[in-house]
């Protein structure tokens, strides 16, 4: 006699995939999720080596502030997610300046107007302060969003989303229309904007809305340095899983899918898998390109508007220094333009390297097309991810040479010929859908696919990347059901 199908199927245990799962068996819901690989996490996973653990993609936790999605999840599930706030969580190296961003605001525009005077630091960043605020406090009372059915349309007769009408304005413009005199043509401190903003949002401050711009730029606000990394929130939400009586199989594979009658049949590596509903935490480019199914056509044309991704380089490397780096995120400019985004593991953090040394992981953006042509065993290829450990070495030696560097050793390199492998992504598409002023996040594609019955969830769909927005994504995706 064949098992009963599954309530849900749910194809991926990144993030996404992870806090669906979770939140539908605390429903009471039958739940399988399958993962390709041999760890969860997908871009906010980890990989071991001798005695060292690196975060491969997401090294920043943020979504605890406002009563964000991350202690919303919290709460729900009964778990601590361990973390360290540090006042100080980032440094921005550039020039001949290093600039202090603290978390705290009055610190921030302190910083700003001693470093880059002349300009009204304190008005913009009161103003983004606010929006940034606001915009959690009304993202806290969406239900079912966005809306399809008028069920859902009747969902938002709420008095607290009325207050967020006045917020629909920062969506039509930009920081730069906002505030002409504060983003200044070829300035440095234009280049401080556009970078931290790319590290958030994947778009500089002139190309996305000001609202866009005000969650982006105050994240810093709210970071949490996950302790013992991504390793270990991906353990605290996997057996969370297992505990409310989910089954997960991990090195399962997923390879086409279909409909039969009103259940999907889910074909793997490993065997098949009938439910009655699939969430798909395998993004829409991968539904669209890769994996097999009848419903391609469907999903190319969800997407076709949102292909502009990026890609990422990534070092990963083993450090002993004299005096360790308590300062975690570090952003270095680079004179041939963009930065490199250095995360520090806490001093002390055993978990992820041994006493007296601290596992860095190093990002970067890039674009995705450069790779098209690579095969992994190209002496092209070979050569860009040698320039790259290069620009890693070069860029570490010189700006943390006052911390007395005693040795340090890049031990790979990642390509989104990497992260295609490792997390199944389209052409090593990373980061989510790009944010820009010409669609608001609204308009991202949606959790609803146009198959009835199959949901995607992750940072293809709205309201956009990082393990905020993906969990938060998760969220109104489960209050569906
Ligand atoms: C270099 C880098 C740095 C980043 N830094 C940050 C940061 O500091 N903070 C932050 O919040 N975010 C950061 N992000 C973004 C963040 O990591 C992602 O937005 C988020 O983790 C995406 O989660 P997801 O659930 O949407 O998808 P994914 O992480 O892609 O998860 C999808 C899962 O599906 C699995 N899968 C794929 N195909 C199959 C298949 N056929 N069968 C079975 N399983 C399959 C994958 O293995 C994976 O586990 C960063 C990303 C990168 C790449």
């Amino acid at each position: 006699m064949n098992p009963s199908p599954y309530d849900f199927v749910i194809l991926g245990a990144g993030v996404g995939g992870l806090v669906s799962a979770n939140l539908l068996a605390k429903k009471g819901y039958k739940v399988l999720l399958l993962e390709a690989h041999y760890h969860c996490g997908g871009c906010a996973s980890f990989y071991d080596h001798r005695g060292f653990s690196f975060d491969v993609g997401a090294t920043t936790f943020s979504g605890f502030a406002y009563n964000g999605p991350l202690k919303k999840i919290e709460k729900l599930l009964g778990l601590k997610f361990e973390g360290v706030e540090p006042e100080l969580p980032m440094q921005i190296h550039l020039e001949d300046l290093t600039l202090n961003r603290y978390r705290d605001n009055e610190r921030w525009i302190k910083e700003l107007s001693e470093n880059f005077p002349g300009l009204d630091h304190h008005s913009v960043w009161t103003h983004l302060s606010s929006l940034n605020k606001r915009s959690w406090e009304l993202m806290n009372e969406l239900r079912s969003f966005p809306p399809t059915g008028l069920s859902d349309f009747t969902k938002l007769f709420n008095p607290k989303l009325f207050k967020g009408v006045g917020l629909l304005p920062s969506l039509l413009k930009s920081l730069e229309s906002n505030f002409s005199n504060y983003y200044q043509d070829k300035t440095t401190f234009k280049k401080v904007l556009d970078e931290q903003l790319m590290i958030s949002v994947q778009n500089k401050v002139s190309q996305v809305a000001l609202l866009t711009s005000a969650m982006g730029l105050c994240y810093p606000e709210d970071i949490v340095v996950p302790t013992g990394g991504f390793k270990e929130f991906n353990r605290v939400l996997s057996e969370s899983f297992t505990s409310l009586g989910g089954e997960l199989l991990m090195r399962h594979q997923v390879e086409s899918f279909k409909k039969s009658g009103d259940q999907f049949v889910i074909s793997t590596n490993k065997g098949e898998f009938i439910g009655k509903k699939v969430i798909s935490n395998i993004p829409y480019w991968t539904l669209a390109h890769d994996l097999d199914s009848p419903f391609k056509s469907d999903f190319r044309k969800t997407i076709q508007k949102f292909e502009d991704c990026w890609g990422a380089m990534t070092g990963y490397m083993k450090v002993k220094l004299k005096k360790p780096q308590d300062i975690p995120y570090h952003q270095v400019h680079l004179q041939e333009g963009g930065s490199l985004f250095f995360s520090f593991s806490t001093p002390g953090d055993t978990e992820k390297a041994p006493e007296g040394h601290q596992s860095v992981s190093v990002s970067t953006h890039i674009r995705p097309e450069k790779f098209d042509s690579f095969s992994r065993r190209d002496d092209n290829y070979k050569a860009m991810k040698e320039n790259f450990k290069e620009t890693i070495t070069k860029t570490f030696s010189e700006t943390f040479k006052q911390s007395g560097i005693e040795s340090f050793e890049v031990t790979a390199v990642g390509t989104p010929l990497t992260f295609e492998r490792y997390t199944g992504r389209h052409r090593g598409f990373v980061g989510g859908v790009v944010h820009h002023l010409s669609r608001p996040p609204i308009l991202f594609p949606r959790h609803e696919s146009k198959v009835d019955g199959f949901y995607v969830v992750g940072d293809s769909t709205f309201p956009g990347q990082g393990v905020v927005g993906v969990t938060q994504g998760a969220l109104l995706l489960c209050d569906r059901f």
